[in-house]
């Protein structure tokens, strides 16, 4: 695309020829001409990309303003269409709208729309779907597929998630630190891989297979009964008038966890999943419900007492960057919580060394500090820390969402490993239904704050019986390729 930061990055070597013209070398007004008219882009997160002070509308017209010759009458019409061709409810309303004002998915499709204008030879689209939920994803990439046959673009998709290659593909190249490794068509890139780093990529992906649940244990150790959280939604000032925008976060929701088992909590973003978890150990209070652990409800407890149940249950993030102190050693990060519960240095030391081998990690790991981590690497110190105080409980909230697939299976392996070691009872919290398939035992299907089914994971893939949990199993990248019925 020409997009290097010229003149201090360029490309060092090699051609690119787009329709026998060598691009590589080609004027700036050239690539200009060529970027808005021939080959255009489509990012990850389209807020970036999109103009906030600028309405859709605004930003399609420029476009048109710029490449072509059209009145203004005639740039509003086709801008009208674009917006009804990507599928996009009342055009006219979303031209007048500004991309904040849109969510994800219409950003999305309003991005395509610009790209299509002015009916590009070429669409590259970057990771477009990766920040999308996976019911607005499925929706996406069909609405891209659509746009090619008619406008007959070639797709250059960019994505590290291989269900999706199995979605929209037709050839696939799977690069490695800078390199093609293999390519070919994708039928048979991921049927039968032949390089060994594209090999353990595909074993990596978490089947859709649900995995056949243990015998559920007799014991119940947590039990949550009509938990609530509004956030906002107070009277407006001076208690006058309506509340205003209140959000359900979570309704009237009720399950319980045995001992050594683990609870699946999936939906998409937004359904209240990371408030239920917090209401759970009480880093926010719910308005309204019970928590019982071990019987007593955790609700009722002043701040003292909650301090000593805190040890029991313990909560690993998605981001463990963000939750570990950089200031802090390691060892020390880990060794903080034994020490609050009494422990002496010495023995709180010795707990975090042996908890940096559980969660294999090296020794030395004990003196450094998180940002001499991976992302992968981070992820087991926060699981070390959190198990650190012998925790009966572990709510893992999206513990693997941020990392590749292959550091995202270990880190489920380690997991699963803990959690029966240490006969540990999880709930597993998770957008992923690849994920969810593979480590939980049961699960519930939250929406809008409500859990709207519930059952053993192998009962619910088989028949999942709301139409909501039929639509996002139906909308699993991948899943034709998965069943073996793949037709690309
Ligand atoms: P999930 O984890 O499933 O993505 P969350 O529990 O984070 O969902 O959010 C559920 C809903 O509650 C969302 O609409 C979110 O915007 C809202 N919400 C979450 N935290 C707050 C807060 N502190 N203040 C106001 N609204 C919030
Ligand atoms: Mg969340």
């Amino acid at each position: 695309m020409g997009l290097l930061p010229a003149p201090h990055v360029h490309v060092e070597k090699g051609s690119i020829d787009f329709n026998g013209e060598e691009i590589t070398t080609t004027s700036f007004e050239r690539l200009r001409e060529i970027r808005g008219n021939e080959i255009s882009m489509i990012f990850q997160e389209p807020m970036t990309a999109l103009n906030p002070v600028m309405t859709i509308g605004k930003q399609i017209d420029e476009i048109f303003r710029y490449h072509s010759q059209l009145s203004p009458k005639e740039r509003t019409n086709k801008s009208t269409q674009l917006l009804s061709d990507v599928h996009l409810p009342d055009p006219s309303r979303i031209l007048n709208a500004y991309p904040h004002e849109l969510s994800g998915g219409q950003r999305q499709r309003s991005m395509i729309a610009m790209a299509l204008a002015m009916d590009p030879k070429i669409l590259i689209a970057d990771e477009p779907t990766t920040a999308l939920d996976v019911t607005t994803q499925a929706q996406i990439l069909k609405l891209i597929k659509e746009m090619q046959e008619v406008h007959k673009t070639g797709v250059l998709f960019i994505t590290h998630d291989f269900g999706v290659v199995a979605d929209i593909a037709d050839r696939v190249a799977v690069m490695q630190q800078g390199e093609i490794m293999e390519a070919g068509r994708v039928d048979e890139v991921l049927n039968t891989p032949k390089h060994p780093y594209t090999q353990s990529l595909i074993a990596a992906i978490p089947k859709l297979k649900p995995r056949t649940a243990r015998t559920r244990s007799e014991e119940t150790i947590l039990e949550a009964k009509g938990i609530n959280k509004t956030f906002g939604g107070g009277k407006s000032f001076l208690g006058f008038g309506k509340s205003v925008n209140a959000v359900k976060a979570v309704r009237k929701v009720s399950f319980d966890l045995r001992r050594g088992e683990t609870l699946g909590i999936v939906g998409e973003s937004g359904s209240g999943k990371s408030t239920l978890a917090r209401c759970i150990i009480r880093l926010i209070q719910s308005d309204a419900g019970e928590i019982l652990l071990d019987g007593v409800d955790l609700m009722q407890l002043n701040r003292n007492s909650m301090r000593l149940v805190r040890s029991k249950i313990q909560m690993v993030f998605q981001d463990p960057f963000a939750s570990l102190n950089p200031r802090i050693k390691v060892g020390d990060i880990i060794a903080q919580g034994p020490e609050i519960q009494g422990l002496t240095k010495v023995e709180a030391e010795g707990r975090a060394r042996e908890l940096i081998s559980i969660v294999g990690l090296d020794d030395k790991a004990y003196n450094r500090f998180p940002h001499e981590f991976s992302g992968g690497q981070r992820q087991r110190i926060g699981i070390a820390r959190s198990l650190a105080v012998k925790p009966e409980i572990l709510i893992a909230d999206e513990p693997v969402s941020a990392l590749d697939v292959s550091i995202q299976a270990q880190i489920l392996n380690l997991l699963d490993q803990i959690r029966t070691q240490m006969n540990l009872a999880m709930i597993f919290i998770t957008h992923d239904l690849r994920v969810a398939a593979q480590v939980c035992d049961r699960l519930a299907v939250m929406r809008y704050g409500e859990v709207v089914e519930a059952g053993s994971t192998s009962e619910l893939f088989a028949s999942p019986q709301h139409d909501y949990t039929q639509s996002l199993l139906a909308a699993v990248p991948g899943k034709a390729w998965q069943e073996g019925v793949f037709t690309n």
